[in-house]
């Protein structure tokens, strides 16, 4: 086949050869002419982006390894570098845990928040009690309870 480009952009010989052939073996009026060319263009169109364009894969603002350090962790989305990233993700990005995740294709387990942070809060944590289990005979009077700090933030 001639006049065959390796990038489709409509090729009138093919649509020509293709409309020719169709007349020779039916009648048309002009209008279905019109029709059927612009039908077999847009056919032809339509092979030639069969395979979509690739969306252009997203350049994180460091690597993924390099996003993670013992003391902080590193958006990818701006290079912004936080203890922990999920309140920046939702205030600056408008982006769920998940969907952060999901965008990068990162593990579900790829920390968020600084490993030594995090280590160190598991520590205090030990240290007011909240680690160890409860053997302990309760308190007689619970009028001091301690309550544990939230941790949804
Ligand atoms: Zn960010």
């Amino acid at each position: 086949m001639a006049g065959q480009d390796s990038a489709f952009g409509g090729d009138l010989d093919q649509i020509a050869r293709i409309v020719s052939s169709y007349v020779r073996h039916h009648q048309l009026g002009p209008e279905q002419l019109v029709e059927l060319i612009v039908t077999v263009h847009r056919a032809l169109a339509s092979l030639g982006q069969a395979t979509p364009p690739m969306p252009e894969p997203r350049q994180p603002a460091v690597s993924i390894r390099q996003s993670v350090r013992p003391h902080y962790v590193v958006c990818l989305e701006c290079g912004f570098r936080a203890k922990i990233l999920r309140r920046h993700l939702r205030v600056q990005h408008g982006l769920s845990v998940d969907e952060y995740r999901a965008r990068w294709n990162l593990r579900s387990d790829h920390p968020l928040i600084a490993p030594a942070y995090s280590e160190r809060r598991a520590a205090m944590a030990k240290e007011i009690g909240l680690g160890r289990r409860r053997s302990i005979e309760p308190p007689v009077a619970p009028t001091r309870r301690r309550r544990p700090r939230r941790t949804t933030e």
